[in-house]
């Protein structure tokens, strides 16, 4: 931690409103909004290159973040890039499938490869008056004021030059890895993830399952088959760690095995897989405190790096840099009280807090309890359950919408009387 009177052992020294760590989906949103809102923003990024991106990450952006890549402007930009829009994924049950209404008033879903979305926001962000985007420059450490708050941070080139940058408030948003978490001394709070995880993008697949994208839960494990940008489409396996050495024998192998099997899955004979298996064999959750120190903000993945099974991870990033916009843009313009303003912050958090301590639950890979099954169940027959699970796994709502006595008794009633073997109609949405 450097102090502030250590400031002429630097090359340079500038001021700004806000410093944001890292040029990626949180800090981009959140740059854009501040630079909107006639803030002077650092937008500080480790990599050189616009066309830097993440290649471990699914994007798949729930549909709860609708309205805010609307408001922000980003919605359209990534239609114009491709982007694929999803209204209702067709969810497998050993019942049959769960698929909402057209009308049932479910905010849509939206995926763009991040080779694309990342050099968008980043251009985006980059063109907002106001914003400097410093590329090339890894933050190495921060700057304290005489009362102990985060103030600033340094900043390498590469070379021997140093950068100071001061601001009334600092802003990680540099991922789960967080450097700027790290060099606060944020304490970090760590829940094991019991599943792996891989992916691939085809050219001419066929979906066979209703909706615009399915989702097979299958007792512990997951797959998922979605439209993506490029007409292709991404089909990913999501398998209980205790199948890791069938994976680890022959990847491929076990990744073409696992999807042939899925109950009216993805036709593939005739189509062509455009790139490697993706994944990972073990995604931790990571959480921190996002207002862990005065002059201090944790944003996106930095803050909340869930279980990717439910993609939750880029609505987020998204959703969590527009909540911390909102509290504290004019605080910082008008010289106001930017603790209080941070505050504010912490509490829209609260809804993503909520959403993780659940996802941690899901993120064990136990097979799903009566309740689970019954909910899942009933949500075939009953659309009035259907739409409360859509809202619920778009992340659309407060888990309440689904997590409540109604809906809990409605389904175990639905399930008991339901006849055996009754398979309701499947209405595709979209
Ligand atoms: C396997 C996998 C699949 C996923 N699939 C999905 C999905 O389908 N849908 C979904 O919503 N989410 C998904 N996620 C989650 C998603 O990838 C993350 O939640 C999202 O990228 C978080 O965005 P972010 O901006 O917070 O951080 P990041 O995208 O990680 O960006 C951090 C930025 O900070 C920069 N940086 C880091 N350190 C420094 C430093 N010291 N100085 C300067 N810059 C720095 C980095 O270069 C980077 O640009 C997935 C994650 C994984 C691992």
């Amino acid at each position: 931690m450097t102090e502030g009177t250590h400031v002429e052992a630097a090359e340079t020294a500038m001021d700004y409103d806000v410093i944001i760590v890292g040029a990626s989906i949180a800090g981009c949103t959140a740059a854009t909004a501040y630079g909107r809102a006639g803030l002077r923003v650092a937008l500080v990024e480790r990599h050189r290159s616009p066309q830097a991106h993440k290649t471990l990450c699914g994007h798949f952006v729930l549909g709860g973040t609708h309205d805010v890549l609307r408001r922000l402007g980003f919605w359209q930009p990534m239609l114009e890039h491709g982007a694929t829009v999803t209204t209702g994924l067709g969810v497998w049950t050993g019942s049959g499938w769960i698929v909402p209404r057209p009308d049932s008033g479910i905010p849509p879903a939206i995926s763009l490869r991040r080779r694309k979305l990342d050099p968008l926001l980043r251009e985006i962000a980059g063109s907002t008056p106001g914003v400097h985007l410093m590329r090339g420059h890894r933050v190495v450490d921060l700057v304290e004021d005489a009362a102990g708050a985060v103030a600033g941070v340094v900043t390498s080139d590469g070379g021997t030059g140093r950068t100071i940058l001061r601001a009334p408030l600092v802003v990680g948003a540099d991922g789960h890895r967080s450097t700027v978490a790290r060099l606060a001394g944020v304490a970090e709070d760590r829940a094991p993830n019991e599943r792996f995880l891989f992916w691939t993008y085809y050219a001419g697949a066929t979906m066979n399952g209703p909706g615009d994208g399915q989702v097979w839960p299958l007792g512990q494990d997951v797959a998922v088959c979605i439209p993506v940008d490029d007409g292709l489409t991404q089909v990913g396996v999501f398998p209980v760690k205790d199948r890791l050495p069938e994976f680890t024998t022959d990847r491929t192998a076990a990744f073409d095995r696992f999807v042939a099997r899925l109950p009216d899955g993805p036709s593939l004979a005739g189509a062509r897989q455009v790139s490697n298996l993706v994944g990972t064999t073990d995604y931790p959750c990571v959480r921190r405190d996002p207002t862990p120190r005065p002059g201090l903000a944790l944003i996106g993945d930095a803050a909340t790096a869930s279980d990717p099974v439910p993609a939750v991870g880029c609505g987020w990033a998204f959703r969590s840099a527009a909540w911390l916009t909102d509290a504290t843009a004019e605080a910082l313009a008008r010289g106001g009280n930017v603790r209080q303003a941070l505050r504010s912050y912490r509490r829209a958090h609260r809804f993503i807090d909520k959403y993780d301590a659940l996802g941690r639950k899901e993120a064990l890979a136990k097979p799903p309890d009566a309740l689970q099954r019954a909910v899942r169940t009933a949500a075939v027959s009953d659309p009035y359950v259907a739409r409360r699970l859509a809202m619920f796994a778009m992340r659309a709502a407060e888990p309440s919408v689904l997590l409540n006595p109604m809906v809990m008794a409605r389904a175990l009633i639905g399930v008991r009387v339901r006849r055996p073997r009754e398979t309701p109609p499947v209405v595709p949405a979209g």
